[in-house]
């Protein structure tokens, strides 16, 4: 926002401005499919569509999460054990569809192959925490938080102002930077720039399948950037023949309840019109992550009318009076595809720890910049200027190139050191950001589907009675996820064992998610 209003830029909002995604009385939540005892419970409205308040669906599950995590034994705010919220909300739709929602759109993953908990989950980010004191004590998120908007022209205008008067070589593709005598950035192509010092600013993807650093870094930095990791999210663009749409104006966000594994597209989508006076057109724009995303790219792989009829299907479930030919156009775009971005964003996975983000400190003539190396607010634009502003900074104090003082407004000390400070006397919140909050030592396949854990894992998981169906939690629990170590046999204990568990692990406050039958 800073930035925004200092280069003039003109920011165009979307949706109403009283939050993020919009105004809550334009948020539609359908229930497309049979609507089952628990959902009709909840359901302010029995109609056709049968559960339709975002907003009151967003607000339950803000209610319910610590009920569910209490009467499992976890202590909010405290129990930084969970990983695996699936396991815990699996028997109630509008749980699931909730944990799906925010670990998919916040951190571009499935909740499972995130090393974080269902009690921040339940609190979302500090960026979108509702907690007024964490929002006081930094000077520019107030202000961020006026709704959705975009910058007309696009981000390139920023990038415009920032680098103007600079020598920017374009399609210059970086290989290897070389750190032994002289700083040299190689190209693909061959080219050498040599320099006093380096800002490495590619994403995470590509840092850690591409480039290469002569000499090579050390190994526990490596291991650091392997536990840090880039979702996958795609972009959706669905057209409407000009009147034809049968998505209501007073809509802004649609979505459909959906559970951990479904592979539905739609459930995540603003509406969008087009400016053009003449002849307005209808856009639905859906994100898709985590099994969405996966069944996506099938379709597209099968051929682009699959993808087209699969879209079509769904709009007709939820919308039964469309008529299918309402749909001019789908496309589907993704930055995972992007040689030179391999990803959609930064989250840290099981097993991480946000001590990981300590490998972008800088060394000796290298710095790191980009949302990746902001420990506070990975993930965002702002994350990627912050941390620009931080190592352009650090670079000219270190004594490489001048630094006159004030000598642009972005290197004040409040702003730079947004991705590793929260102002003085703010209280770190557990959310994205404690020194302990994702510890070493799990199992990481706990946090795992059936499918995505190693061949070793599904094994030792089988020995201890474990199937696919019960895993899922659509079958029941084996007995062995309600014994204590001493009373497991001896062959379950070695299965335990060949998975990580210790008899203290095994006995740890977050099993009992695995070990009690959830009653939510
Ligand atoms: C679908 C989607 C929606 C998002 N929505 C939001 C949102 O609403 N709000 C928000 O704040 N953030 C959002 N983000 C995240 C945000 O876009 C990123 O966090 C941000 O753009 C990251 O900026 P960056 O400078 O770190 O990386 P990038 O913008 O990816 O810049 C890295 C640059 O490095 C270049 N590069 C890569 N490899 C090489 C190489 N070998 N040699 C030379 N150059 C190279 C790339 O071409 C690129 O220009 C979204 C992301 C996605 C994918």
């Amino acid at each position: 926002m800073a930035l925004v209003r200092f280069y003039n830029l003109v920011l165009e909002q979307i949706g109403g401005d009283t939050d993020f995604e919009g105004r809550y009385d334009q948020h539609r939540l359908l229930h497309a499919g049979k609507v089952n005892d628990s959902l009709k419970a909840e359901a302010p409205e029995k109609s056709e569509l049968a559960f339709r308040r975002y907003a009151k669906a967003k607000e339950l599950f803000e209610r319910k999460v610590p009920r569910v995590l209490s009467k499992n034994g976890i202590i909010v705010g405290f129990d930084f054990e969970l990983r695996s919220g699936h396991l815990v909300v699996s028997q109630d739709p509008l749980l699931e569809w909730q944990l799906r929602v925010r670990s998919e759109q916040n951190w571009g993953t499935s909740a499972q192959q995130v090393g974080t908990t269902l009690a921040e989950i339940a609190t979302y980010s500090v960026f979108y925490s509702d907690d007024e004191t964490i929002l006081d004590s930094v000077p520019v998120w107030p202000e961020d938080r006026k709704g959705d908007a975009k910058l007309v022209g696009g981000f390139s205008t920023l990038v415009r102002e920032l680098t103007k008067g600079l020598n920017v070589r374009l399609n210059a593709a970086v290989s290897s930077i070389s750190l032994e005598d002289a700083v040299a950035v190689h190209t693909v192509s061959g080219a050498t720039y040599q320099g006093a010092a380096v800002i490495v600013t590619v994403p995470l993807g590509v840092l850690q399948q591409k480039l290469r650093f002569q000499p090579p870094l050390p190994k526990d930095w490596y291991a650091s950037l392997q536990r840090l990791q880039m979702g996958d999210v795609a972009k959706l663009f669905i057209k409407f023949k000009g009147g034809l749409s049968p998505i209501s104006s007073d809509t802004y966000l649609l979505s459909q309840v959906v559970s951990h594994t479904s592979r539905n597209l739609l459930y995540y989508c603003i509406r969008e019109v087009s400016a053009s006076m003449m002849s307005p057109s209808v856009t639905l724009t859906c994100l898709l992550s985590g099994p969405s995303f996966e069944e996506a790219m099938q379709l597209k792989q099968t051929g682009k009318e699959a993808l087209l009829n699969r879209v079509v299907a769904e709009l007709s479930q939820m919308y039964p009076q469309m008529q299918p030919s309402a749909v001019s156009a789908v496309q589907m775009r993704s930055f995972s595809w992007n040689p030179f971005v391999l990803g959609s964003w930064t989250s840290g996975k099981v097993g991480s720890s946000s001590q990981d983000f300590s490998i972008f400190e800088p060394r000796p003539r290298l710095a790191f910049a980009g949302e990746h190396t902001c420990r506070l607010m990975y993930g965002t634009v702002q994350a990627a200027a912050v941390s620009g502003a931080r190592s352009a900074h650090e670079v000219l104090a270190a004594g490489v190139g001048k630094l006159a003082p004030n000598s642009w407004p972005f290197f004040r000390k409040d702003l730079y050191t947004l991705c590793d400070e929260l102002a003085p006397g703010a209280n770190e919140h557990c959310g994205l950001s404690c020194q302990d909050q994702w510890r070493a030592d799990l199992v990481a396949s706990l946090f795992q589907s059936w499918r995505g854990m190693t061949k070793k894992a599904r094994r030792c998981w089988s020995r201890l009675g474990w199937r696919p169906l019960s895993w899922a939690g659509q079958a029941r629990k084996p007995t062995t996820s309600n014994k204590d170590w001493k009373e497991l046999s001896f062959a379950a204990r070695a299965a335990a064992t060949c998975l990580g568990f210790t008899t203290q692990s095994w006995e740890a406050s977050g099993l009992p998610c695995m070990k009690k039958k959830p009653s939510v």
